[in-house]
């Protein structure tokens, strides 16, 4: 008997991970599984439908599925293109689990259902204009306004990763050179850790990584800068002013009265913010004529997906369509 009070199930498909849970109505995450990413669109639903049926032996009354998938999601719920999810192009996802499952469906991409999630139970809980970005494996973007997630005309909107800062930049992981998150993700912080490793300016960093170059990760790296030392700490200010670069740049098109920031680096507090709020108020346009624009971490962590693709899911039963309203 689904209802009013039911919970919903919220499928996070990304490149490493399917997670599927069944959330109530205050984001309550109340159990959670998971498999491994398969590769192509019939094993990736397949899996998807096997993960929702195995919570649902237990929990009969949820009766609706928001899935947030990696990739270009069209208004129609087809992951049309997935960089990081090997064989998943123009699939279409919301319709394959509605046949598989006879419930409801609906799909959007990731950063959008994180950005939801973050909006009706975390960070971004009351802000009208916000952004949610999450710094990982690349760069995930979601844009509040009025209240809503911005899709743009066919759903591609806020891949805010793939913004050009330098045309003869690194390569990203599309293929075009210089993208924001090809200098500012948690992958590129790592890069920027080797490059300094190997040119001799990071010793602590290096230490922590046994000596080995190859090793060293964005972790070593944050962790240098948080137990204070000058090597990690220069490299994540070097870091943190790419990341606000990108922020400012966001900032000084959307004008969003807070900035959500996710992602493992989060943990850091302090090591990452304060450096981060310095070089914004420095980047964006104007900051002495402006409110200040407050930078939070997100508060729902590695579960935002998920939580945000099970508020969508109860659009779903309230009436409304697994196809987006523009
Ligand atoms: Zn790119």
């Amino acid at each position: 008997m689904s209802g009013a009070e039911s919970p919903t199930f919220g499928v996070d498909l990304g490149g490493t991970n399917v997670r599927c849970g069944v959330v109530d109505r205050d984001g309550v995450v109340l159990r959670e599984v998971r498999e491994p990413t398969p590769l192509g669109g019939d094993a990736v639903v397949a899996t998807m439908a096997g993960l929702v049926r195995r919570l649902a032996e237990d929990f009969p009354e949820a009766a609706a599925v928001g899935v947030g998938a990696a990739g270009l999601v069209d208004r129609d719920g087809a992951v049309q293109f997935a960089p990081n999810i090997q064989g998943l192009r123009r699939a279409p996802l919301r319709r394959a689990l509605e046949a598989e499952l006879g419930v409801p469906v609906v799909v959007d991409n990731d950063a959008n259902a994180a950005a939801w999630g973050e909006v009706v139970h975390g960070a971004a809980k009351g802000a009208l204009y916000a952004l949610v970005i999450t710094l990982g494996t690349g760069i995930g973007g979601g844009i509040v306004a009025r209240g809503r997630v911005i899709r743009g005309a066919h759903g591609f909107a806020a891949e805010v990763g793939h913004f050009q800062i330098d045309p003869d930049g690194p390569v990203c992981a599309c293929g075009e050179r210089g993208h924001w998150e090809s200098y500012a993700s948690g992958t590129a912080l790592g890069r920027m850790g080797r490059e300094w490793a190997a040119a001799g300016k990071a010793p602590g960093v290096l230490a922590r990584a046994g000596g080995q170059v190859d090793a060293v990760t964005g972790v070593f790296v944050g962790d240098s800068a948080q137990a204070g030392e000058p090597d990690g700490v220069a490299l994540l200010a070097e870091y943190v002013d790419y990341v606000a670069i990108g922020l400012a740049g966001l900032a000084n098109i959307l004008d969003p009265e807070r900035i959500v920031v996710s992602g493992g680096l989060v943990e850091l507090g302090d090591a990452l913010f304060a450096p981060l709020r310095t070089a914004f108020a420095r980047r964006v346009e104007g900051p002495e004529y402006r409110p200040e624009i407050a930078i939070v971490p997100a508060q729902l962590g590695e579960q935002a997906g998920v939580i945000g693709a099970a508020a969508r899911a109860r659009d779903l039963e309230a009436g409304g369509s697994g196809v987006w309203v523009r």
